[in-house]
């Protein structure tokens, strides 16, 4: 056992790496990698993701088509009503048998070239554990992030609080406030005395 295979994102992948035409069915829970969204919108780390879907190998590495679901918590930005529930995405990601990154490849084998489109790519992830295990941790931190919604309503025509006294208009649509504002009538009052000075000037 090595660092890699214990990371509870790490999928065994010994018995399909370089074997073209072979495939591993992949189902279950992972933790929830740390980062995802905030506090108003995210996936609590931890929290279980469910993975399910298939390791194939094919020529030069390994695609990994999957199904994410993850418990994301968020409510809504006008009203603040919660709005938890399963977040779905499907992902396609590629574990290569050669990885470069950044003109480097991790064997060392500098005649590598064809993984320069892969590291171009967002969803290419290097194997680890001398390619027998895929860590699938920084692939679902980087599909959820991504996945998470920038501005939640629980309806498209969300009525949101009042701003005077926080009241939920979507339960009272016919909630509102009488506004008198004293500013108003000491204004008026100015207004009248400096027309009666005017008029009693003009006269004079
Ligand atoms: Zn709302
Ligand atoms: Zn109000």
């Amino acid at each position: 056992m090595t660092n890699a295979a214990s990371s509870p994102w790490a999928i065994p992948v010994a018995q399909v790496a370089q074997r073209p035409g072979q495939s591993k069915e992949i189902d279950g829970d992972f933790p929830a990698p740390s980062g995802i969204g905030d506090r108003i919108v995210g996936v609590n780390e931890g929290e279980p993701v469910h993975v399910s879907g298939s390791m194939d190998s094919i020529v030069d590495g390994l695609v990994f088509n999957a199904h994410i679901s993850a418990p994301m918590h968020a409510e809504c930005t006008r009203c603040l009503k919660p709005l938890s529930g399963p977040k779905e995405l499907d992902l396609v990601a590629f574990f290569p048998y050669e990885y470069q990154h950044e003109g480097r490849d991790f064997k060392g084998d500098v005649e590598i070239v064809a993984g320069e489109e892969e590291a171009g790519d967002g969803n290419t992830y290097p194997l680890a554990d001398s390619g027998n295990v895929a860590d699938i941790e920084a692939l679902l931190r980087d599909n959820l992030v991504e996945a998470m919604p920038l501005k939640v309503l629980c309806k498209p025509d969300c009525k949101g609080l009042c701003a005077q006294c926080g009241i939920n208009l979507n339960e009272h649509p016919d909630h509102h406030h009488e506004i008198r504002d004293d500013r108003w009538d000491a204004l008026a009052g100015l207004k009248a005395r400096l027309e009666a000075q005017a008029e009693g000037t003009g006269k004079e």
